[in-house]
């Protein structure tokens, strides 16, 4: 059976970083599932539907075409054509994929088309629910966090482009998107029984990429 490897977490605990080391370290493809989330929320705000609105985000959620690349040097994110890796980051698309991925319609799709891609080899795949919901089975479960002044910090950092993220904005949301990712009743953000608990806060990307190494291999 292929190796899947999930990786499961909070906002800013170093996944993406760490999930994407791990793929090249093991020669993996790598699936980023919260883009794929950004990406039906960036169609959503494009198309005009009110996000807060779960009724009319499930209406549509079979509309979009999504492709993600599974390539951990160059990952892509392309709907209805478009690439969109840029535009998903955005701090607006940011504030609402907490709610359109409430949505039982949207998890339901997305969900499959994850199980379609990891079906297909080896893979690292990152997100909220991996290790509980999408791959359960999955042969090594991950659950990185990081205490949240670390979170914010390295966030504010990815949006260093926006003047408005300072750290204690950042800081605000993320602890809101947070609370919602793991109070919402699809899926919330939780820990598996069986994933290994790493707290990246004290370690180098080297260090935790090399604690993952180390469970693939055991
Ligand atoms: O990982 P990232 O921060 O890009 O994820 C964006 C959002 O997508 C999360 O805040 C969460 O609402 C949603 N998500 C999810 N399930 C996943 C991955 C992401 O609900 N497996």
């Amino acid at each position: 059976m292929p190796l899947v490897i999930a990786m499961d977490g909070p906002s800013g605990s170093g996944k993406s970083s760490a999930s994407k080391g791990v793929a090249r370290a093991l020669g993996l493809r790598y699936l980023d599932t919260g883009a794929m989330y950004r990406a039906m929320t960036w169609w959503m705000l494009e198309h005009g539907v009110p996000v807060e609105d779960a009724e009319a985000v499930a209406a549509r959620a079979a509309e979009p075409v999504l492709e993600s690349g599974t390539d951990p040097d160059s990952p892509t994110i392309v709907v209805d054509g478009t690439d969109v890796s840029a535009p998903i980051r955005t701090r607006q698309v940011t504030n609402a994929v907490s709610a359109v991925s409430a949505v039982p319609a949207v998890r339901a799709r997305l969900v499959a088309r994850q199980r379609e891609i990891i079906g297909a080899g080896g893979i690292v795949v990152e997100g909220r629910d991996i290790g509980t919901v999408v791959v359960p089975d999955a042969a090594v479960k991950v659950y990185l966090t990081a205490s949240e002044e670390a979170r914010a910090a390295r966030r504010a950092k990815d949006l260093a482009a926006d003047p408005a993220a300072s750290v204690s904005v950042t800081q605000a949301e993320q602890a809101r998107r947070d609370r919602l990712d793991s109070t919402r009743k699809a899926s919330p953000l939780t820990k598996a029984a069986d994933a290994h608990e790493i707290d990246s806060t004290e370690l180098s990307l080297g260090e935790v990429i090399e604690a993952v190494v180390r469970l693939a291999k055991e």
